[in-house]
C-alpha cells in the first residue's frame, strides 16, 4: 500500500516543478545577489522576479517583501523588530493564546526584557473576539500580533475586523499566515495589516524560506545585522534557490487557489461526516465552518493521541497529534487547553491535515483504519473500561 500523506500543516512534500525551477539555482545562477559582475546580476534578478510575483500575489509592493529562513525567523522579526523600535512609544503587546510557539516564544522573551504582553483567551471554537483586542488597547500598545489561522485547528481569526481596530487606534498589527499563505485568497490591504508571515515549504515549496511583509512606513529594527541585503533589513546572502522556489511555489499554489480550497473543503466535510457515523466518544476541535479548507482536529476519548498516530503510521497513515513542535513531549498542546477541552480529552488529539496530492481514496482508507485503531486501543485502555467499546 503507498503511504497516505496527511500532515500537510506540518509541512508539505515539494512540488516537481518548484524543485525544476530551482535547479538552475544550483548550476549557472550560482552568483552572489549583491555582486556587480553579471553572475551576481543574473541572481539579483532571479530573486527579484520571485519577490514581484509573490508581492503581487498579496497585493503589496515588491519593496514591503522581506526573504527569510522561514515562518519562525519572520515571527520573531516582526515582534521583536517592531517592539525594539517603538519602544520609546510604548512597552506592551497583545496576542493570543493559541499562536504558534514563534510569537509566543517571542512574546515571552520580551516580557523579560519589561514589555508588558496581554495573552487573549479564545472561545470553545478558538476564536479571538475582535471587542477583546479593543478592549485591550492601551496608549502603551505599540503591536499586535494575532494568527491569521491556527495549525492545530483551523480556526481562521476575524483578521480583517482585528485590523481595522489596530487601524483605528494607530498600533502595528502583524498576522502569521504561515497556514493560510497559498490556501486562502487575501490581500494584506483586505486584512488590514501592517505585518504578515508566510513559509515556503507549507505551500509544496521548498524548507528554509519564507517571508516578512513590511507595510512601508513601519518602524522595524532588523533582527539580522551584518550586511545590507534585503535593503539593509535582513543581513546575509540571500538563499536563491529558495527564493526562487517560493516564487514557483506561489505562481502554482494562486493558479489553482479557488479549486483547490473548495476540493479540500469537500475531502475536509466528508472525512469528518464520515468519523462521525463510524465512530462515538469523539469530538471535533477549532471551528466547524470557520476553519481551514484543509484541517481535521479530533478528540478521542480515553487514548492517547500518540498512540494513534503510531499505530496509523505503521499502516502507513502519516498524522500527528497536536503540532509536530509540541508532540515530542506528552504535554497537551496549548491550543487545545486554550479551547477549554478537558484534560484527558485533550490527550487523544489527532489532527489531519490535507493538500495538493490527497486523492478522495485517502480519505475513504482513514475512514476505514481510524475506527480499527481507536477500536484496538479502547479494548486495552484502562481509562475506556466501562464504556461501550466503540
Ligand atoms: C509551520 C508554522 C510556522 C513555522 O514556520 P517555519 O518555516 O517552519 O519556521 C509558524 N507559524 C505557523 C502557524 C506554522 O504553521
Amino acid at each position: 500500500m503507498t503511504p497516505i500523506y496527511m500532515d500537510y500543516a506540518a509541512t508539505t512534500p515539494t512540488d516537481q516543478r518548484v524543485v525544476e525551477a530551482m535547479l538552475p539555482c544550483f548550476g549557472d545562477i550560482f552568483g552572489n545577489p549583491s555582486s556587480l559582475h553579471g553572475f551576481g546580476q543574473d541572481a539579483r534578478a532571479a530573486i527579484e522576479e520571485a519577490r514581484a510575483k509573490i508581492a503581487s500575489f498579496i497585493g503589496a509592493k515588491p519593496a514591503e517583501v522581506v526573504f527569510t529562513s522561514g515562518g519562525t525567523e519572520s515571527d520573531n522579526f516582526a515582534i521583536k523588530g517592531v517592539a525594539w523600535a517603538n519602544h520609546k512609544k510604548g512597552d506592551h503587546i497583545i496576542t493570543s493564546a493559541i499562536e504558534h510557539h514563534a510569537v509566543l516564544e517571542s512574546c515571552r522573551f520580551l516580557e523579560k526584557e519589561g514589555f508588558k504582553v496581554t495573552c487573549l483567551p479564545v472561545d470553545s471554537d478558538g476564536l479571538v473576539d475582535p471587542a477583546e483586542v479593543a478592549k485591550a488597547i492601551t496608549d502603551r500598545t505599540v503591536l499586535i500580533s494575532i494568527m491569521h489561522a491556527n495549525n492545530e485547528i483551523g480556526t481562521i481569526e476575524p483578521i480583517a475586523e482585528i485590523g481595522r481596530i489596530a487601524k483605528e487606534r494607530k498600533v502595528y498589527f502583524h498576522t502569521d499566515a504561515v497556514q493560510t499563505f497559498g490556501h486562502l485568497p487575501f490581500t494584506v490591504d483586505e486584512l488590514n495589516v501592517d505585518l504578515l508571515s508566510a513559509s515556503a515549504h507549507k505551500l509544496c515549496g521548498p524548507k528554509g524560506v519564507g517571508l516578512l511583509y513590511i507595510r512601508e512606513g513601519t518602524r522595524i529594527v532588523p533582527f539580522m545585522h551584518g550586511g545590507e541585503q534585503e535593503s539593509g533589513r535582513r543581513a546575509s546572502t540571500q538563499n536563491v534557490p529558495g527564493i526562487v522556489g517560493f516564487g514557483k511555489a506561489v505562481e502554482l499554489a494562486a493558479a489553482t487557489l479557488a479549486e483547490e480550497a473548495a476540493r479540500l473543503t469537500a475531502f475536509r466535510d466528508r472525512f469528518i461526516k464520515g468519523i462521525f457515523e463510524r465512530l462515538g466518544g469523539i469530538r471535533l476541535n477549532g471551528h466547524p465552518t470557520r476553519r481551514l479548507p484543509n484541517n481535521i482536529n479530533l478528540s478521542v476519548e480515553s487514548i492517547e493521541g500518540e498512540g494513534m498516530v503510531l499505530s496509523l503510521d505503521m499502516l502507513g497513515i502519516a498524522c500527528s497529534t497536536g503540532s509536530a513542535c509540541s508532540s515530542s513531549s506528552l504535554e497537551p498542546s496549548h491550543c487545545l487547553l486554550a479551547i477549554g477541552l478537558p484534560h484527558e480529552f485533550s490527550h487523544g488529539s489527532l489532527r489531519f491535515s490535507l493538500g495538493r496530492y490527497t486523492r478522495e481514496s485517502d480519505i475513504d482508507a482513514v475512514l476505514e483504519a481510524l475506527p480499527q485503531v481507536v477500536g484496538r486501543l479502547r479494548a486495552m485502555s484502562p481509562l475506556y473500561e466501562g464504556k461501550k467499546p466503540a
